[in-house]
């Protein structure tokens, strides 16, 4: 390697790495990639590499809508990676990774890039003294396609069971050995309750640190079931007689250094501010759901009893709460809320810009918090806890009525995320249950795992 490259590429070279995946995520929450070699990793940075805008457009069959109003030909933009978040993917076989974000030709960024967005909120935050931290849970299934391409549950063994980890520590090994040797920190692994589902909990960090490491463990992911020989999920609700899976999203917030949400006289140990963190979100929640949940698919999973928490009420330790509060912990960590209802289908930069928004919003507006619910609120006299959207047509509803994710967000963005819901919603109109979940019961294996071209 000449010279003139940066020290940080030199060492990668002398480490094997040749190539760099520079991904993004786009509104619909599939990662799209484009590779440059090593060397040209720093023009990659500085200069960047085209992306047609329509690419925003791609629904989740692969196909453009055509009503979508970033259907169009024209027009180019510059993906540049972020060579400060420049990791590694799978350095045995020379492979490093970086999160991209889009630029127009001018240089300027494009106002409606997802993780710009993110970065915007988190700079706004930090400007104010306001730091949020954020760390996602992964759950997918691991699975091998029956005759009929539907996802089959590889490798047997109970709820949490030892059984499993052993049937599949192969598995366990490959995956680990692989988040190490890509320098992803995580919490915990497990397997979770469905058949051959299984759980990652990633450590937290920024919401830029935390949407990159879910990006980047998912390729990771992904990339060992099908070194295995299986295949992954993390498709909201695979088939409809199983267990969906979540992404679930951790968050606490601190201010000036003070965490938020303990230490307060507030219910849970609250700090009056932490309330009004809480009190906006729950009350934002309907819209957010837009962003957290961007599947029709994933309203199946939105069911009661399913620990996928689809009321607009918190709780503390409440598993069936919108919002649970999980107070400062025997652990020493600190007290933090986890957004339930969030699954793997959303753009973990648009959620976290979405989130921080509304965590400020909170701070400068304070709304009054109702009281945490204890036990099942599908347990209630009816009306007593309120259902969230049902299906992504409502949600998005109250995604065009929030002004305060209009404003957020931007309008170039948050109306070209309303094509994309409105798009989602016709491509699955008049597809039964059972039809929807197996279109997408690869996701985002766009297409499932047959090579099919998109339809025109
Ligand atoms: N699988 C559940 C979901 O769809 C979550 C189970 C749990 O609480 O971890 O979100
Ligand atoms: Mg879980």
């Amino acid at each position: 390697m000449s010279n003139h490259l940066s020290p940080q590429v030199v060492a990668l070279a002398e480490q094997g790495i040749r190539w760099v995946a520079i991904t993004w995520v786009n509104h619909i929450g599939a990662p799209l990639v484009k590779v440059v070699p090593l060397a040209a990793f720093e023009a990659a940075v500085a200069t960047g590499v085209g992306f047609s805008p329509v690419a925003d457009a791609f629904g989740a069959g692969g196909a453009i809508d055509p009503q979508h109003r970033l259907a169009r030909p024209d027009g180019d933009l510059r993906l540049r990676a972020d060579g400060t978040a420049l990791a590694l993917l799978e350095p045995r076989s020379g492979w490093a990774w970086a999160p991209g974000e889009r630029f127009e030709r001018s240089g300027v960024p494009y106002a409606a890039d997802q993780r710009y967005r993110c970065r915007l909120q988190q700079e706004l935050l930090g400007a104010l003294g306001v730091e949020l931290r954020a760390g996602f849970e992964l759950e997918w299934l691991v699975a091998t396609p029956d005759l009929h391409g539907a996802p089959q549950p590889a490798i047997p063994g109970g709820p949490y069971g030892a059984d499993r980890l052993v049937e599949g520590l192969d598995y366990a090994t490959a995956l680990l050995d692989a988040l190490e040797a890509a320098g992803i920190p995580w919490l915990q692994f497990h397997p979770e309750y469905g058949a051959s589902q299984f759980e990652l909990s990633l450590a937290p960090g920024t919401p830029l640190e935390a949407a990159d490491r879910l990006v980047h463990a998912k390729l990771l992911i992904q990339r060992v079931s099908q070194r295995c020989g299986w295949r992954c999920s993390f498709s909201p609700k695979p088939s409809l007689e199983r267990v969906g899976h979540g992404g679930h999203l951790h968050l606490s917030v601190q201010r000036h250094g003070e965490p938020l949400f303990q230490g307060g006289a507030g219910p849970g140990g609250l700090t009056d501010a932490g309330g009004a963190v809480l009190a906006a979100l729950l009350q934002e929640l309907p819209a957010l759901i837009a962003l957290a949940c961007p599947l029709e698919i994933s309203y199946r999973r939105l069911a009661p009893g399913s620990w996928s928490a689809p009321f607009q009420v918190w709780g503390i330790e409440n598993r069936e709460a919108a919002l649970r509060l999980i107070p400062s912990g025997a652990d020493g960590a600190a007290a933090h809320l986890e957004l339930k209802v969030a699954d793997l289908a959303a753009n973990p930069y648009l959620l976290l810009a979405a989130v921080q928004a509304v965590a400020l919003a909170g701070l400068n507006e304070a709304r009054p918090l109702p009281p945490p619910l204890t036990g099942d609120p599908a347990h209630l006299p009816a009306g007593a806890a309120v259902r969230l959207p049902s299906s992504l047509a409502e949600a998005s509803a109250a995604f065009a009525a929030s002004d305060l994710l209009r404003e957020a967000l931007g309008e170039a963005l948050h109306a070209s995320l309303l094509d994309s819901q409105a798009a989602e919603v016709r491509r699955c109109a008049g597809l039964s249950d059972a039809e929807l979940a197996a279109a997408d019961a690869w996701w985002p294996l766009v297409g499932g795992v047959v090579c099919m071209a998109p339809k025109a």
